[in-house]
């Protein structure tokens, strides 16, 4: 495994020369972060770090605010001078190297993702991806050869000749992800990037970059506070405590085996029956059956194509009936062959596990052991939700938030010509 950026014994006091003297010899003595800035007027941003980041994995440092994250991640590329110790990137040394040096490094090397998506209205998408490397002087051919790449690999290069305002507000931001990805660097350094955006652009926006990342392989540089973001998108994890790494894993690591009470503490805070219940395990059934608008000859059709052995069935408000099961509807047509009109709304079954959206996925277990099929996730007003599977309840222990697919459902209106054609043929 190759190291991308090791950080070695590295600390960041902010203050005059005298103040910052006298800090690190209270470091020294042990003293806290809070009794130093009481006596001296020096903040510790960052003690004696040690961190080593693989090359290919996704880093995220978390931790609360002023616990030194945006510190630590801006003296990586010197944004922020170090105090003490060293850091190297791909083994070249960071620290104590020439100002050429440095900024052939930047350029060639670190890029920071600011956390301002935004795109210029007047200029196209392409003109837009562009941007960044306009700005580092890069040639017009050679610049536009990089941002359709970008914009190919974000699945937007079809877009590239329309204006911001032509498309959503969550491709606008993922165009913003494409423009930073542009000019290709080894290493990104991403500040909070997601955190101004709102929950759903945001989700999107964590997918979109596990999905760039798996491609791409770059070896990201995230900050957090949020742990389900961290969660989400980090192959491994720090976790800042009042400028000190306090534990590095992974997620799953963190979860099960909190290096101490304070991150024991950091853990609960932030609600960890949110990562493991059954709402973060469910996936979109790939077909419902809407009883009031298909029928059963739909319905057959759908399972011998699926290879189902049965479909969950609803209403027009969406609220689970139950299932109907692949042989009794085989039955139930072939013996009301001449009836135009099939409901399958005499089938429907009802003894369905379920479960609702919080039920945590150690009690999943124990209903999954007696179920011979998914389980329904449904809501308080029994509207069906997700199914959960005993390998999606297996995955998403694994890797602790392994989010659902939102766009595998066929919508019931979709299928609802196809059921008349079935009907009439
Ligand atoms: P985070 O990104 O985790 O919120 P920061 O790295 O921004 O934390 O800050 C770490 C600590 O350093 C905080 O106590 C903060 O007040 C202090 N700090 C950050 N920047 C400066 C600065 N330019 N001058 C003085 N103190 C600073
Ligand atoms: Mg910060």
């Amino acid at each position: 495994m190759t190291t991308a950026v090791k950080i070695e014994n590295l600390t960041k006091i902010y203050g005059s020369r005298s103040a910052t003297d006298k800090a690190k010899k209270m470091l020294e003595a042990g003293k806290t972060k809070e009794e130093i800035v009481k006596q001296t007027g020096a903040t510790v941003g960052v003690h004696n770090a040690n961190i080593e980041i693989n090359q290919g994995e996704t880093f995220v440092i978390m931790g609360l605010s002023g616990s030194g994250k945006s510190t630590m991640l801006r003296m990586i590329n010197r944004l922020i001078e170090p105090t003490a110790g060293k850091i190297s990137i791909f083994g070249e040394p960071v620290t104590g190297t020439s100002k050429d040096k440095l900024r052939q490094i930047r350029r060639e090397k670190v890029s920071m993702v600011f956390q301002n998506f935004a795109l210029f209205p007047h200029k196209t998408i392409l003109e837009n991806t562009e941007f960044g490397l306009e700005i580092q002087g890069v040639g017009k051919a050679e610049r536009q050869k990089a941002a359709e790449k970008a914009l190919e690999n974000s699945g937007l290069l079809t877009f590239k000749d329309q204006y911001p305002n032509q498309l959503s507000g969550g491709m606008q931001q993922r165009v913003g992800l494409a423009r930073a990805l542009a000019n290709d660097p080894e290493i990104l350094l991403m500040d909070e990037a997601f955190s101004a955006l709102d929950p759903l652009i945001r989700r999107d926006m964590q997918d979109e970059l596990v999905e760039l990342q798996e491609k791409l392989n770059k070896t990201i540089v995230f900050i957090t506070h949020d742990l389900d973001e961290a969660l989400r998108i980090g192959d491994r994890i720090a976790l800042m405590k009042d400028g000190e790494v306090v534990q590095v894993g992974t997620g799953e690591e963190i979860l099960t085996n909190p290096a101490n009470d304070y991150v024991e503490r950091f853990i609960e805070n932030v609600d960890r029956s949110k990562v493991l219940t059954a709402e973060h395990a469910m996936e979109k059934p790939k077909f419902l059956l809407n009883v009031e608008r298909q029928g059963a000859r739909m319905a057959l059709r759908r399972m011998e194509e699926e290879d189902y052995t049965f479909l969950m069935v609803i209403n027009n408000k969406r609220e689970l009936l139950g299932y109907v099961r692949g042989t009794d509807v085989a039955a139930y047509v072939k013996k009301n062959r001449n009836q135009e009109q099939l409901s399958v709304a005499s089938l429907i079954r009802t003894d369905q596990p379920v479960v609702a959206p919080d039920t945590s996925i150690n009690e999943i277990y124990d209903v999954m052991g007696n179920a011979n099929m998914p389980i329904s996730v449904v809501d308080e007003g029994g509207h069906l939700l997700g199914m959960v599977s005993s390998k999606m309840v297996i995955n998403s222990l694994a890797t602790d938030t392994d989010e659902d697919n939102n766009n595998n459902e066929e919508t019931v209106n979709a299928t609802h010509t196809a059921e008349e054609e079935v009907t009439n043929a």
